[in-house]
């Protein structure tokens, strides 16, 4: 997967301390955080690799839906800081499907890197815009005084 999206052009870190969750892959430019999670640890939804064992059922989906909790805390904690979440399941790595996965996330993190950017320059704009009327309110402020002033 790593070597795929490096292959790609894309540049990342990985396992980042300093982010909640301590995600996969980090791409900083696009903003993006990339989990891989274990279909049976994080319990894939329809995924043959989620198969919850016969004997001590109840202790595998206490310890998964706790997982499934651990993880909905982390995405919200990224998406609070900016941060879009991909989430790659292990079986979607699988050989057969690693191609079309690979095109699926490379095209999302383009799309999220977008929309960063976009917001970016809006955020920048609307500072500016902040900006340019507080200096001219200043302005007018000063030359009403200088024509109290000359009055
Ligand atoms: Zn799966």
């Amino acid at each position: 997967m790593r070597l795929c999206l490096w292959r790609q052009g894309f540049r990342y870190k990985i396992n980042d301390k300093r982010l909640p969750g301590r995600p996969d892959i980090v791409l900083p430019k696009y903003r993006t955080v990339i989990f891989v999670h274990g279909c049976f640890w994080h319990g894939h939804k329809d995924c043959k690799y989620y198969t919850i064992p016969k004997t001590n059922t109840e202790f595998w989906l206490a310890k998964v839906a706790r997982n499934q909790e651990r993880d909905q805390e982390v995405w919200r904690k990224l998406e609070a800081k900016g941060w879009s979440v991909i989430i790659v399941w292990e079986c979607q790595l699988k050989k057969a499907n690693l191609e079309k996965t690979v095109d699926i996330v490379s095209a999302a993190i383009i799309r999220n890197g977008d929309v960063y950017h976009i917001a970016q320059e809006e955020r920048k704009k609307a500072r500016e815009e902040y900006r340019r009327e507080r200096r001219e309110r200043k302005e007018r402020e000063q030359s009403l005084l200088e024509e109290v002033k000359s009055l």
